[in-house]
């Protein structure tokens, strides 16, 4: 960029297609301030902080990955950024033994997993730029001196270039439809996989699971995830951490249940996989009603970008799931507007 003003850029989102989007556009001088309405980074890479009480009463802190336990990397251009993240320390390879039914194995691919917890990476791409979490933008607004920002009715930003809305496709809807229906509508029509999941502490059953990740192919569980039995997470001796993801097909039958219920429904799935009563110190469950993009929502060029109006959207639908399709999308949203820039300042 030359010494004219930088352009400046609103990304609404911090899950990993914004994080990704804003690291470029700040790397390639552009001027960018990143909103989310969670406390912290991540999305659905995310993690959640509980407590129990030990035997002697104290609380015991507790730390559980949520959302994705992990992630592939397929892409050259995706595996490239990994291993530089693996050199950062920020990123750990896990090799997790799978049970599926009964079967040990492992996968070929190696799972990728945040260190010390899953928005670490997130964590990592925004580390200095400007960032406002516990804000929810509601309305956008483009105006003569540039887009503005608003949450809650208050202004959150005003006069800026461009706007880049990087939130799951159902809820960027509401934000694009003034200004792109057509994109709005298609964001709309796409079905978004919901995920109950279950945090939980209990006593290390003995002996403990042969494996680290169970996959039931019947019952309530998608996943089983023995949470720290992952790269870089802490074992608390006697006790077992575990992260339950409900699946599919139950999470769309009891979308609409309880906290509670679901809880319970797992916490009973949970037991009865690793073949004991388990000792319980810790249980809560989490709805994501957007957990998971369908790989065929993906869109040419990997994102959406409105050259005239200076408006783009990013994330896992539009670039074909999962945290990579996540990452792709946001690279690909920064890389139109570097392109539009520098040929305006060629112009
Ligand atoms: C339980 C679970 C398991 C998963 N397992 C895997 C897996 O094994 N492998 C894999 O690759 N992927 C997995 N995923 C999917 C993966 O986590 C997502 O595809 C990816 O993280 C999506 O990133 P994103 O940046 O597109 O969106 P998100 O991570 O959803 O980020 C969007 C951000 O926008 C914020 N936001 C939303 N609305 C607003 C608003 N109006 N204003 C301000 N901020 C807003 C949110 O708080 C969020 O931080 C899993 C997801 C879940 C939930």
């Amino acid at each position: 960029m030359s010494a004219a003003p930088r352009p400046s850029v609103a990304i609404v989102g911090a899950g990993i297609a914004g994080a990704t989007c804003a690291r470029a556009l700040a790397d390639a001088g552009f001027a960018v301030q990143v909103f989310d309405k969670s406390r912290g980074v991540g999305g659905r890479m995310a993690s959640r902080r509980a407590e129990w009480t030990g035997p002697d009463g104290s609380a015991q802190p507790a730390r559980f990955d949520h959302g994705a336990p992990g992630f592939e990397a397929r892409s050259e251009a995706f595996v490239r950024v990994v291993e530089a993240a693996e050199r950062d320390g920020v990123l750990a390879r896990w090799a997790p033994v799978i049970d599926q039914d009964g079967r040990l194995g492992r996968d070929d691919v190696p799972q990728w997993v945040p260190t010390p917890d899953t928005p670490a990476l997130c964590r990592a791409l925004l580390a200095d730029l400007p960032l406002v979490t516990g804000c929810t933008v509601d309305t956008l607004r483009r105006e003569p001196g540039g887009w503005s920002l608003e949450a809650g009715g208050d202004r959150v930003a005003h006069g800026v270039d461009s706007v880049v809305v990087a939130i799951p496709l159902p809820q960027a809807a509401v934000l694009l439809a003034p200004h792109r229906p057509d994109w709005a509508g298609r964001a709309r029509a796409v079905a978004m996989r919901p995920c109950w999941t279950l945090m939980a502490v209990t006593d290390a059953p003995a002996p403990l699971p042969a494996w680290d990740l169970a996959q039931p192919s019947t019952g309530p569980t998608g996943l089983i995830v023995r949470s720290d039995a992952r790269p870089g997470r802490t074992r608390v001796p006697g006790r077992a951490h575990w992260v339950v993801h409900a699946s599919e097909t139950w999470s769309r039958a009891h979308v609409e249940d309880a906290a509670d219920d679901a809880q319970a429904h797992l916490q009973a799935a949970l037991a009865q996989h690793v073949g004991q009563p388990l000792a319980w110190h810790h249980a809560s469950a989490h709805r994501w009603r957007y957990a998971h993009a369908p790989a065929d929502a993906a869109v040419p060029g990997l994102c959406d970008w409105d050259a005239d109006a200076s408006l783009g959207a990013c994330g896992d639908a539009l670039g074909g799931a999962g945290v990579e399709g996540a990452w792709l999308s946001g690279r690909a949203l920064a890389a139109r507007l570097v392109a539009r820039y520098r040929e305006a300042a060629r112009a």
